[in-house]
């Protein structure tokens, strides 16, 4: 090894695993005082920086004082009438007269309308507030032909070379008691969800007002959707219609029962992020192809997550996330699963402890264990509420602020050798790349390598051995999710 020098500083850089990053070092270093003797070959990048570690951190400032505007109160005062309407079954009333009373899902629905609206006036008519309506057809859990409407909100990109790219947050306005046909008594839905919908509408209120100061090169959307509990319904026309219109949707956050229950067991510090592995839009063909790559754990969403888990370090949103990879809990779907069927990146957050007393369940008191049934908002953790959205808005403040994820990005494996050479195309917005990698057994990123402002880069380090994926990143620092390479023979 000509270079054996140069490999030394790696022992004393408080890296876990000297040889990987040795290698790394190598290929920085190999650029310095010596470079002519250990230069790779197809090494195409110069002067480069070493390696970081993949978990330092990046904050915006605007960003992190957006997020300090997200409000427990005002997150209260929408659950709090979001209970108020009594039930918003998906089957329940919607005729003027329901809504003019403020009962039933009609009356939710022009709410959460007139909640976005006033937030759009607040910032100079910056959201553009629509509705998506459908009519169900008959089924188990819809008894008859049913409208069901999602409401939301558009914060259109500001910059014309991006703004078709789009990220979104939703939950579900929806509730339910303990019969899935009952419209008529009372189905509070305070943790589920409407701790979520409070997300989508805190999100939407504190960035809206933020943009008024900050640009967002990309669109974002404030999405609450109905019909979860009757079968998805909502979420599912509303992703369908993202798909045939081409929507570049990169990424989809749901939130459904983030409400931090109050009771034992409860873990204030964490929010569930759950994503699916093997994609569920997969062909036959996608899952032979993953299963020769070692692609196991690195769908989209799965990198989603892990974007999230970079935010969460970056930011100080009083809650950490906790990536769980699996589709979902046991038992039980979501709304992200919708997105996931289209082939779009979709997690789901949940709080870490769910008591199943309290949802989907009568208000009641069983008199001989005294255990009160029923999904109310006293049960509720309102300062909890409000660290998931501010996760939720930071994720959508960084992802709407970065560039686009470089696209058709390749790695070559025309030849055997020992080095990873990547290749990808340009992205919108980008001042530079990096690329990142980690062990196969490791859960999330470990390093990056800064490869500068090029469409190429040749790392010392084995495909073999690692995973690689590419990010783009412009001149503020603000990182676009990676992008897992195809090989290229
Ligand atoms: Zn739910």
């Amino acid at each position: 090894m000509a270079c054996q020098e140069n490999s030394a500083p790696a022992g004393s850089s408080g890296f876990g695993n000297c040889s990987r990053l040795a290698a790394a070092l190598l290929f920085a270093l190999a650029l310095g005082p010596g470079a002519a003797l250990c230069r790779p070959q197809e090494a195409a990048q110069e002067h480069l920086p070493p390696p970081r570690l993949a978990s330092d951190k990046h904050v915006d400032a605007h960003v992190a004082e957006a997020i300090r505007q997200v409000s427990a109160d005002h997150i209260r005062q929408t659950i709090e009438k979001l209970v108020s309407f009594q039930t918003r079954s998906t089957i329940s009333a919607q005729d003027d007269e329901s809504i003019k009373a403020g009962k039933g899902i009609g009356a939710a629905r022009e709410w959460i309308k007139a909640e976005f609206e006033r937030y759009s006036k607040a910032c100079g008519g910056c959201l553009e507030v629509k509705t998506d309506s459908f009519t169900e057809r008959p089924g188990e859990r819809i008894p008859k032909p049913t409208e069901i409407t999602n409401v939301y909100a558009v914060l259109r990109g500001s910059d014309p070379k991006q703004a078709d790219r789009i990220v979104l947050v939703t939950g579900h306005y929806d509730s339910r008691n303990s019969d899935i046909l009952n419209t008529t008594d009372l189905a509070p839905g305070a943790n589920d969800d409407g701790s979520g919908t409070a997300v989508s509408l805190e999100c939407a209120r504190v960035l809206s007002q933020e943009a008024r100061e900050k640009k967002f090169p990309a669109t974002i959307i404030f999405l609450t959707v109905a019909g979860e509990e009757q079968g998805l319904n909502g979420s599912k026309h509303f992703a369908e219609m993202a798909k045939q219109q081409g929507w570049k949707l990169e990424a989809a956050l749901n939130n459904d029962i983030v409400g931090g229950n109050i009771g034992p067991g409860q873990d204030a510090g964490v929010v569930r992020v759950f994503s699916e592995g093997l994609p569920a839009a997969a062909s036959e063909a996608d899952i032979k192809r993953i299963r020769t790559l070692g692609r196991e754990s690195d769908s989209t969403s799965r990198e989603l997550a892990r974007y999230i888990a970079d935010v969460g370090r970056s930011y100080d949103a009083g809650v950490k996330p906790l990536l769980i990879f699996r589709l979902d809990r046991f038992l039980r779907g979501g709304d992200h699963y919708s997105f996931n069927q289209q082939g779009f990146a979709a997690v789901r957050f949940t709080e870490f402890r769910e008591d199943f007393n309290r949802q989907h369940q009568n208000i009641r008191q069983d008199n001989a264990s005294g255990i009160q049934y029923g999904d109310l908002a006293k049960f509720v953790d309102f300062d909890y509420v409000a660290h998931v959205a501010r996760l939720n808005a930071a994720t959508l403040a960084a992802l709407a602020s970065a560039p686009g994820p470089p696209a058709n990005v390749k790695m070559l494996t025309k030849n055997l050798e020992n080095d990873t050479t990547l290749t990808w195309e340009p992205s919108a917005g980008a001042a530079a790349y990096e690329v990142v990698w980690r062990s196969t057994s490791a859960a999330d990123w470990e390093y990056v390598q800064p490869v500068g402002s090029g469409t190429r880069a040749t790392l010392s380090v084995s495909k073999d051995n690692e995973i690689f994926g590419v990010r783009a990143v412009d001149a503020s620092g603000h990182r676009s999710l990676p992008v897992i390479p195809e090989p290229e023979r």
